[in-house]
């Protein structure tokens, strides 16, 4: 049966069942036709009969034109009906139609002639139709009712008509004839049931083979979308990303063609699932994916990377088209969003790299943008950054020193430089402000390069804490070694981080009881933007540190955050106004300068002017009253080696 098309619905199963039943009939065509043929010419031509020779030419014609009309329709149905979506029910009613005709035509044969033949044609006639009957019941097994109505219609009447008949000899064949024609015809009704059922089977089975296809189908796609599709946003999760991503490099190897990286990284976000909810910042990033979806070209390769982390590709856009995308990206996702009761305000940044110019695979291209993401959000949030050779220098190098700086104090790497600062009034040195210098392979890194970094990844409490200890170390040795030491006090920089530990105080403690050094030559130098922290905090922890007769100064003073109000508070010791005014002192530099002396007397603190580095710059400072000098005019970062040296030349 070639009829296997896959029945997708009740109705078409019983179409196609109608095609198999009519294929049935008409594979076998052929041989019924070829052996009518056969019979009804041996009958006609085969015996002389001259009363009813014209009856059996006629007859002939008839069945001749019959058989014709039905050679053509089987050939018509071989080549251009078979194997195709034919109407099954037609074909077999053409096919039905002609061989009931044929049996008709035999029946008007058998019936018109037995009386009249010899024994010999009578015996042929009968053995012709006992075949023809017996043949269909499988030839046309495919249709009950035509199986049973051919054996009927080509054995019954004549099988009556000998049995009605006056010559014994045919009423036992008449009697035989009909015995003959009711089994012949339960078995035809029995053969097509069988085959009917057949047809049915199969096409349970079909039916069944297509619902265990679907069910597969709907579980491949169910695995498909949990190992691919992100469950909050519905986009590509991180390893269908990676695959796709992998194939449009490929892609555009072959097309020599470019693409864009967009690291997309929300800002905001955090705040915003800390203080409504994570069910509201699931609704945002829902929310920010369908605005990213909308925004990007058609086809494009879109998904969400990782919490509020979403990356884009975008295939042959130049700079200038991806910045402009990436920029109407960050409009609409910073556009506000209506969330129950709630109007939240987000923003994005999104750093940028292309391939091939700036990667070699999709893992280098993603992490290039993550990084220009990383560094544009560090200095513009909310803005979008391209990733450049610069840049990738800059970053490899941080990777560098922050793996360097673990072990940097176990392989004494680092060590104190010391700058004095001078005294205005008595021209002595006021106390030495240690500088912490790193020396790594051949290179002396400076503090402002690894610093940060120290910050950034932790390292800088370890560092602080190696820095206080050794500083007062130093300073208690000289003292020790030498009184012309004896009343020059120490000077410690001291990160932020340092001070949001809630043991610095007892930190400074051990690096004062171990070393021996008096508190009150500790100065310990914080900036500004410790006023950007709590505040309280920063209150009892500067107090504390004063409580312990260590004195507080502030560093850098009129880069960051302060206020009058904040100084007043804080009572600190020692403001050591920043460089860039001290080099502006011929013009506004001088009015900052005034200020800060003027407000010393009454909050009660001195007065220091570091990067002194001209005598104009110091003859200014000093006529403004200025406490304490630091600069490269009065003495450079000092080795301890040359300290002594250095006093002993002032
Ligand atoms: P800072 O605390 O303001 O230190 C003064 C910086 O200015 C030093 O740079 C010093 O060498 C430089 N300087 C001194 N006089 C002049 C001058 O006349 N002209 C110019 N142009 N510069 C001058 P250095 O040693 O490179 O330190 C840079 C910064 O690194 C320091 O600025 C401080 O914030 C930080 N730092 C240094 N050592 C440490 C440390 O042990 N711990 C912490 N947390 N920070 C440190
Ligand atoms: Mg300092
Ligand atoms: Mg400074």
């Amino acid at each position: 049966m070639v009829n296997d098309t896959v029945p997708s619905s009740p109705r078409n199963a019983e179409l196609s069942m109608q095609r198999d039943a009519a294929e049935l009939l008409y594979k076998n065509s052929f041989a019924g036709i070829l052996i009518s043929a056969i019979a009804s010419s041996a009958l006609v031509f085969g015996f002389d009969s001259p009363e009813y020779s014209f009856f059996q030419h006629v007859w002939f014609s008839i069945i001749s034109l019959v058989l014709v009309i039905r050679f053509w329709d089987s050939l018509h149905w071989h080549k251009y009906l078979s194997g195709t979506e034919f109407n099954g029910q037609r074909a077999t009613h053409r096919f039905v139609s002609g061989t009931l005709v044929t049996a008709v035509l035999w029946c008007i044969y058998v019936v018109t002639m037995y009386a009249h033949v010899e024994i010999i044609e009578l015996a042929c006639m009968i053995v012709v139709v006992s075949a023809m009957a017996g043949g269909s019941a499988t030839v046309l097994a495919a249709h009950r009712l035509t199986a049973m109505a051919y054996v009927f219609a080509l054995l019954v009447p004549f099988s009556i008509g000998m049995l009605l008949s006056e010559q014994d000899y045919q009423n036992i064949l008449g009697m035989l004839g009909l015995s003959f024609s009711i089994v012949m015809i339960v078995a035809s009704k029995k053969a097509s049931d069988f085959t009917v059922q057949a047809i049915h089977l199969k096409h349970e089975n079909i039916a069944l083979v297509n619902h265990m296809e679907e069910q597969v189908a709907l579980r491949t796609q169910e695995i498909y979308e949990l190992s691919n599709i992100d469950a909050l946003t519905g986009l590509f999760n991180r390893s269908a990303f990676l695959n796709e991503a992998k194939l449009q490099l490929e892609q555009a190897d072959t097309k020599h063609e470019y693409l864009a990286l967009l690291f997309i990284d929300l800002d905001g976000f955090k705040k915003v699932n800390d203080s409504i909810g994570h069910a509201t910042g699931d609704q945002v990033l829902v929310q920010a994916s369908i605005r990213l979806q909308e925004e990007a070209p058609d086809n494009h390769l879109l998904c969400r990377w990782g919490g509020d982390e979403f990356l884009l590709m975008l295939a042959n856009m130049d700079e200038d088209e991806v910045v402009a995308k990436a920029e109407s990206m960050i409009a609409r996702i910073s556009e506000p969003y209506e969330i129950d009761t709630n109007r939240i305000s987000i923003g994005a940044t999104i750093g940028v790299a292309f391939y091939p110019e700036h990667a070699r695979n999709e893992i280098e291209l993603i992490q290039l943008a993550d990084t220009a993401m990383y560094s544009q959000k560090k200095k513009t949030p909310s803005s979008v950054g391209i990733f450049s050779d610069v840049l990738g220098y800059k970053i490899s190098r941080e990777q560098k020193l922050k793996v360097r700086l673990t072990d940097a104090i176990e392989k004494n790497e680092f060590r104190l430089v010391y700058q004095p600062i001078i005294d205005t009034k008595k021209q002595t040195v006021f106390a030495f402000e240690a500088l912490l210098r790193w020396q790594l392979d051949d290179e002396t890194i400076a503090p402002d390069e690894f610093i940060c970094i120290a910050e950034q990844y932790g390292q800088i409490r370890k560092i602080g804490a190696w820095v206080l200890k050794e500083a007062c170390l130093a300073t208690k040795r000289w003292q020790d070694r030498d009184p012309k030491f004896l009343n020059i006090g120490v000077s410690i920089n001291v990160s932020v981080i340092q001070m949001q530990e809630e043991n610095f105080t007892s930190i400074v403690q051990d690096a004062l009881t171990e070393s021996g050094l008096h508190a009150g030559y500790v100065y310990l130098e914080i900036t500004e933007s410790i006023f950007a922290n709590d505040m309280d905090k920063m209150f009892q922890q500067v107090t504390a540190l004063q409580n312990m007769g260590v004195k507080v100064s502030i560093d850098d003073f009129g880069t960051g955050y302060s206020s009058l109000s904040v100084m007043q508070d804080l009572a600190v010791n020692l403001v050591k106004i920043d460089q860039s005014f001290i080099q502006k002192i011929e013009s506004n530099g001088r009015s900052i300068v005034n200020a800060v002396m003027d407000i010393s007397d009454g909050l009660g603190f001195k007065v220091v002017a570091e990067g002194v580095e001209t005598p104009e710059q110091m003859a200014q400072l000093v006529s403004l009253g200025v406490n304490y000098l630091q600069g490269f005019h009065l003495a450079r970062p000092l080795e301890e080696r040359d300290i002594s040296n250095y006093l002993d030349s002032i």
